[in-house]
């Protein structure tokens, strides 16, 4: 099957292979740089080479590489193209080839090897790049109506505060052709998806923010599999693909649900577990164990959410031998089974990563049943002053605080059922609670530092989004216990 997601990565992998790249592993998630949290892309391993630090050892490279992305962590189950964990696809080249070739080779995997109709594919340059813009309309062929140029929000690429940057050229699929060229929106989820990203690496953006020449210039670029695999599959989203629809079943089944006939809600709440498991089973893998800080609290999070998913939708694993009535290892094997060609050593580690699981799972799913009580109470609370009085129903700061301090709480937990009942939360004064509670222990100054540093270091690749302001009352929160 020449559209399987193991089909596709190995296409790619070939196809560069064939023209002079040496084919190399992924890295793990846990990357070699202190700048970036997790590994977001394939360049990060190369980062060194790029910035001519190190010598490179081949001119040029391909990879299969593992990706964690929390700053997408929001669009997960809403967008039909965003994962927390997905691999990346790329070609690199250190300072050997530049754009023509990157751009000429793009075109023909996506027309030839992965057979694209090409007036299905749109590009994007960056505003001024009028060279890439030649090389697509008069080397390619890409009619101007299907070259846009956009800013540096899409086309400017970076791969942290500072490091390895350039303009970029991205490639999209059109499946609305019908709707026209005039206001054809680019990142309109509906109707394109961008598939494969090429980064012509030739500055380095320093702390101060200025952008120095590299001496070499470089290729970069990544296409995601899991998008391919959408298109060349002809589902509706990237979660129907065979990448990851394993997963999904594994937990319809668990709760007694099917997918097909599934309502919006559960269909994005079986997409969440699908997403998160795979990264939480990767995570663990590559070392990350759940914790209070940095990347301990990335999977420490993504496990929670999964388990009050799972619970949403009525999963327990009750009755599944000595599991003690956790969900998630049962859900993990479907992970194990399919990493085979992603990552071959999580299988040899999957005891380690199902015992953690267990035992973190239990941990939770305990102080959730403690916090759901109270919250209950002051739910009604809340919802009964609000009639009273003619006003809107808002739980207080001092709720969610004590909730949250004494019971362990988690605050987005808190906030998410309490919307779910049309309830909202102040968060603003839960937030001085929090720091009301700060400035009392002293004692905590040396870890407040600590774990703010690696507060800043989850927000420094995350634009701010709702989650990220709990991390950051979390994170806050932790080094007070
Ligand atoms: P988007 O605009 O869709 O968020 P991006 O521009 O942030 O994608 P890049 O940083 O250019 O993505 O990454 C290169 C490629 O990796 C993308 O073209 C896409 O195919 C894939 N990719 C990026 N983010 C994700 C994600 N969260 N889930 C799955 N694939 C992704
Ligand atoms: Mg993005
Ligand atoms: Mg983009
Ligand atoms: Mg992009």
């Amino acid at each position: 099957n020449l559209a399987s997601g193991d089909s596709i990565r190995q296409r790619f992998l070939k196809f560069y292979a064939s023209r002079g790249h040496k084919v190399l592993p992924s890295s793990s998630l846990i990357p070699d740089d202190p700048t970036v949290l997790l590994t977001i892309a394939g360049m990060l391993q190369f980062k060194p080479i790029f910035l001519g630090k190190v010598p490179r050892q081949v001119p040029c490279a391909t990879t299969a590489q593992r990706c964690i992305r929390t700053n997408d962590v929001e669009n997960v189950g809403h967008t039909a193209r965003h994962h927390t964990f997905f691999e990346m696809l790329g070609n690199f080249s250190f300072g050997d080839y530049f754009k023509k070739e990157a751009i000429v080779w793009a075109w023909e995997l996506s027309t030839k090897e992965f057979g694209l109709p090409a007036d299905r594919l749109w590009v994007s340059v960056y505003e001024d790049d009028d060279e890439a813009f030649e090389l697509w309309s008069n080397e390619v062929g890409v009619p101007l109506e299907r070259i846009k140029r956009l800013g540096k929000e899409d086309n400017f690429w970076t791969s942290g505060v500072t490091g390895p940057c350039g303009p970029c050229s991205e490639l999209y699929y059109d499946f609305h052709p019908e709707r026209g060229y005039f206001d054809a929106d680019l990142g309109d989820d509906s109707r394109f998806i961008e598939f494969y990203n090429l980064v012509f690496m030739q500055y380095n953006k320093k702390d101060d923010g200025s952008l120095e020449p590299l001496k070499q210039k470089n290729i970069d670029t990544g296409l995601g599999l899991e998008r391919m695999a959408r298109i060349l599959q002809k589902v509706p989203n990237n979660y129907e693909t065979d990448l990851i629809f394993p997963i999904i079943e594994k937990a319809s089944k668990l709760a007694n649900v099917s997918y097909g006939t599934a309502d919006v809600q559960t269909k994005r709440n079986l997409k969440i577990i699908g997403d998160h498991m795979r990264a939480i089973v990767f995570l663990i893998s590559d070392g990350v164990a759940p914790s209070n800080v940095g990347r301990g609290y990335v999977v420490r999070r993504l496990i929670r959410r999964v388990v009050r998913t799972g619970r949403l939708l009525g999963i327990t694993g009750d009755g599944m031998g000595d599991l003690e009535g956790a969900f998630l290892p049962i859900i993990a094997e479907k992970v194990v089974e399919l990493s085979t060609n992603i990552d071959s050593d999580v299988r040899s580690r999957s005891h380690y990563i199902f015992e953690e699981l267990k035992r973190e799972e239990l941990r939770f799913v305990q102080t959730l049943e403690r916090g759901e009580k109270l919250l209950e109470e002051k739910l009604a609370n809340a919802l009964s002053n609000a009639e009273q009085n003619g006003t809107a129903p808002c739980l207080t700061g001092e709720d969610v605080f004590l909730l949250y301090d004494t019971y362990g709480y988690p605050v987005e937990i808190t906030k998410e059922v309490a919307e779910e009942r049309g309830v909202s939360v102040d968060i603003n004064s839960f937030d001085m609670e929090m720091e009301k509670q700060r400035r009392q222990s002293q004692a905590a100054h040396n870890n407040v530092k600590l774990a703010m540093g690696n507060g800043a270091n989850i927000a420094e690749n995350l634009p701010d989004t709702e989650f990220i302001g709990y991390d950051n009352l979390y994170a806050k929160a932790i080094v007070q216990s």
